[in-house]
């Protein structure tokens, strides 16, 4: 009967269609996209010498006939014999679990025997014909052992079954659908051309699957970044919850450009998106020099991932030296030298990080662990930095919040002109069973992330105005409670509305409230900010800036606000008289009181700085000289002490001495 190649030439047409679209779409980085690519081919390869070998079955018989049919037939056997191992292959990559299976010598050599043995049975084929041969007519005829065809396909496709279900958690639903969808499709189709050889099917039906999942599971839109060519962040937490599922060892080196934010806003969005291509460039050019064999992600904002090989372990060391000092050393671009900020950390998986959440909180902090350039490595940052706790934090803070664990401590601030504590510092404080206490500034950024701050800074607030309310307070001549306001919670909509409905709930009048920003918010250009903070100067609360001196010092927009008093922050504090340094820290306090506002100076320790700070002109000390931060209790009998104790405008120094 005629065969009918139909079917044949649509697969053709489908699986030319998706290489071409693989070459122009740049779809052949990354292993699973280079398996996928080398199964489209062989597939393709199988339809084409199947046309031929269907084509050639009508000719005659002799010799050059017989033996063109013969190469054909045995071409196509060929190919097709290794679409299922090729398959089997991308599996193994879709599931990241090559160090489970290539890497394993007894699986290798276990899953490669049978795909030997068939080629072998194929070359045998040539000289005994116990595979095919054609008879007197020239036609075509099964030989005895054409059944190893059937059995080797069976095999394989029995351990991409039992690959895929052993790893499916590696996988999303719909990719695991249409990946395991294929095998019975391609089962049919096989029982179909087994009894019906005239319907050549198969590679039909191999085409569609292909299709299908090229359509469900390689999409590229969705995985690779437009303008680097580098994988996106999806496809790099896929990566790293696979190596978490199949317990792979692995490198993560992650170079985070700290001022790509400023360098883009200048450059423009087409001269950024350059740059960031540049940047990937020189990252994977510098891995392939050092033949490191590396997966490569760009995750936005000048942030670059690179999964390394555990084999290439010994290489990093010096390869991402490279990349950070050449990043760092001046980066030519479009004809300008530019700076770039490059940190770079390298963690070793899953010695130092052993989870995908852990990963990302790592990546997106360890900028502020390294306030030098350079290369750092996972393992020192955990052992200084409480890590462990960071990675707790969502729910040691949630925890907190419902078992009401957070406590709000007071410190004290003496006025120079007023010889007594009018003042106070409300400050939140956290003490957890298992990690005991964890300081504001590891906990308060997280909270600020993961908007947990709202109902701490609710708190913190309802407690000090209770405590302000209190009869207690009424006795300690404390005019004032500074309270600390983070920059997201000065980003609320409704935040002068809470502010108030609290105060009024406990009857307390704004002029005892005290609100501080940091220069940070002060810096930051928002709207809702200066709206805000002048609705609540309106009410009657006055405002702070803290921490001056530490970060941006944008002092002309801090001006256009309407601040009362400045605190200095404990870097100035403590800078050595001696240095130019001090001749700045003169000259600030000097303009400040140009400008008619207070001056708070923090973190005065001891009394030789405290006079130095009062020659300045200074008008508030808060610092360990006079108390550290107590909880409410302890502030009060600390004041009620000092009241008995020092009669007003008695000075400091026979306070202290009592
Ligand atoms: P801050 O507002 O600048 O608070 C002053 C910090 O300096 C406090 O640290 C205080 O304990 C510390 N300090 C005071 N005097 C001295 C001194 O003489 N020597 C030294 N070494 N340190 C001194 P703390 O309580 O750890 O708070 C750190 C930061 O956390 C605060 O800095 C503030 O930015 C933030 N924070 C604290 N409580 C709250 C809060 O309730 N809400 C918000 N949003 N932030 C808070
Ligand atoms: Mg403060
Ligand atoms: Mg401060």
């Amino acid at each position: 009967m005629e065969k009918i190649v139909y079917f044949d030439y649509s697969a053709i047409i489908i699986l030319g269609v998706l290489m071409i679209s693989f070459i122009t779409r740049k779809m052949l980085k990354g292993r699973q996209n280079r398996d996928f690519m080398a199964l489209v081919l062989i597939t393709f390869l199988t339809t084409i010498f199947d046309v031929y070998s269907v084509a050639f079955d009508k000719f005659g018989v002799g010799t050059g006939m017989i033996i063109s049919k013969i190469v054909f037939h045995t071409l196509y056997l060929f190919f097709h014999s290794l679409t299922l191992p090729y398959y089997l292959l991308f599996i193994i990559g879709m599931t990241g679990s090559d160090h489970l299976t290539l890497k394993n010598p007894t699986y290798k050599i276990l899953v490669s025997i049978p795909l030997e043995f068939e080629i072998f049975m194929l070359v045998l084929n040539l000289f005994k014909h116990n595979v095919f041969y054609f008879n007197e007519e020239g036609d075509y005829v099964r030989g005895q052992f054409f059944w190893v065809n059937y059995a080797v396909a069976v095999f394989y496709l029995a351990a991409c079954v039992a690959l895929l279900v052993k790893h499916h958690k590696t996988i999303q639903k719909a990719r695991f659908i249409s990946i395991f969808s294929i095998i019975p499709a391609v089962i049919c189709a096989v029982l179909v051309q087994y009894f019906f050889p005239f319907l050549l099917i198969e590679s039909f039906v191999i085409a569609v699957c292909i299709l299908y999942v090229s359509l469900v599971v390689i999409r590229p839109e969705e995985n690779i970044d437009s303008e680097t060519g580098l994988f996106r962040l999806p496809a790099y937490v896929d990566n790293i919850r696979k190596a978490e599922l199949t317990k792979r060892h692995m490198v993560i080196v992650m170079i985070n450009v700290s001022n790509y934010r400023t360098l883009s806003r200048s450059l423009g969005y087409q001269s950024s998106a350059r740059l960031s291509f540049e940047i990937a460039k020189l990252i994977s050019e510098e891995c392939k020099e050092k033949r490191i064999r590396a997966e490569y992600y760009y995750i936005g904002e000048g942030k670059y991932r690179l999964l390394i090989e555990n084999d290439d372990r010994p290489l990093v060391p010096e390869c991402v030296k490279t990349i950070q000092k050449k990043l760092s050393d001046g980066f030519s671009f479009r004809e300008v030298e530019i700076s770039l900020l490059a940190n770079v950390c390298v963690a070793y998986w899953p010695d130092d990080i052993r989870e995908e959440k852990g990963v990302l909180l790592f990546g997106s902090q360890f900028n502020e662990f390294q306030y030098r350039q350079g290369v750092i490595y996972a393992k020192e940052i955990m052992r200084q930095k409480n890590f462990d706790i960071i990675k707790n934090l969502d729910t040691i803070l949630e925890k907190a919040l419902q078992d009401n664990s957070f406590q709000v401590y007071y410190q004290p601030i003496y006025s120079i002109k007023e010889r007594r504590f009018t003042t106070a510092e409300a400050l939140i404080r956290l003490k957890t069973e298992e990690f005991g206490f964890i300081p504001p500034d590891l906990f308060i950024p997280v909270a600020e992330q993961n908007g947990t701050i709202h109902r701490i800074g609710h708190f913190v607030l309802e407690e000090v105005c209770r405590f302000v309310a209190s009869d207690e307070f009424k006795e300690l001549q404390i005019k004032v409670i500074d309270v600390n306001l983070s920059t997201v919670q000065c980003l609320e909509k409704n935040l002068a509305k809470e502010i108030s409905a609290i105060l009024t709930e406990y009857k307390v009048r704004s002029e005892q409230i005290n609100l501080e920003i940091t220069e940070t918010a002060a810096a930051f250009e928002q709207n809702e900010m200066l709206t805000n903070i002048e609705n609540l100067s309106a009410r009657g609360f006055r405002f702070s800036l803290d921490d001056y001196g530490t970060g941006y010092s944008n002092i002309s927009r801090a001006i256009e606000m309407p601040l009362s008093v400045i605190k200095l922050d404990k870097s100035i504090t403590r800078i050595d008289q001696n240095t130019k340094l001090y001749a700045i820290g003169v000259n600030t306090i000097r303009m400040i009181k140009d400008m008619n506002m207070d001056i708070v100076a923090e973190g005065i320790e001891d009394e030789a700085t405290l006079k130095k700070f009062e020659e300045m002109g200074c008008d508030y000390i808060q610092g360990f000289y006079f108390s550290k931060p107590l909880p409410r209790d302890e502030f009060v009998k600390f004041i009620k002490e000092y009241l008995n104790k020092v009669p007003d405008g008695t000075d400091y120094k026979e306070e202290k001495e009592g």
